[in-house]
């Protein structure tokens, strides 16, 4: 298995899914999503199995149980969201090359542990007046969960660093042709 390890990190709201689905059309990047397993509602617009699993929370403790993550946080309290060793396992086998959209602490976790085989990029939203106008813009979070959202995110922008690649998304286009860029260099290496 010689596929490589694609981390798109960063606050919620940052961008990451909607790039992510912009990525995942690039032929040559041979790219597949790895769908996490997470305990919180499935949104109307979200398909389980393609945008996650969803599960319930007892579900998801017996998975970390049984030991069957790669990685999991409580990202939220009471919402846990984590990556199946066997889901990233199954698209290497398949000879792909894997994408992760998670949380800051996620994303560390992943990078650590495939070391060169994988790169990290933190999606920087151009500032926090901008995020949470995006997280109310995007219709999916009740103002309390955006409170939240807003809370964590002004704790992980100070992780940005920890990342091989800092991308801000000031604007979709830009930061699609940013991410690309770095993508297709580390996929040449
Ligand atoms: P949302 O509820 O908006 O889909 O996701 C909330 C946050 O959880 C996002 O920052 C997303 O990247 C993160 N997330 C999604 N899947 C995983 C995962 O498998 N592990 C971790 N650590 N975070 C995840």
């Amino acid at each position: 298995m010689t596929g490589k390890l694609v981390i798109l990190s960063g606050p919620s709201g940052a961008g990451k899914s909607t790039l992510a689905k912009h990525l995942l059309k690039k032929k040559n990047f041979n790219l597949a999503f790895s769908v996490s397993v997470c305990s919180r509602k499935k949104r109307n617009s979200e398909i389980d199995g393609e945008d996650y699993y969803f599960l319930s929370i007892d579900e998801f403790k017996t998975k970390i149980e049984e030991n069957e993550f790669l990685e999991w946080e409580e990202v939220y309290p009471n919402l846990y969201y984590g990556t199946l060793k066997v889901e990233v396992e199954r698209l290497l086998s398949q000879g792909k090359n894997v994408m992760f959209d998670v949380d800051v602490m996620g994303g560390i976790s992943i990078k650590r542990k495939y070391n060169e085989r994988a790169l990290s990029v933190f999606i920087k939203p151009p500032s926090l007046d901008v995020l949470e106008d995006r997280l109310i813009s995007r219709n999916t979070e009740s103002p309390e969960n955006i409170k939240k959202r807003i809370r964590k995110a002004k704790m992980e922008l100070n992780y940005a660093r920890r990342f091989d690649h800092v991308v801000v998304n000031e604007t979709l286009e830009d930061a699609i042709a940013a991410t690309e860029e770095l993508i297709g260099k580390f996929l040449e290496q």
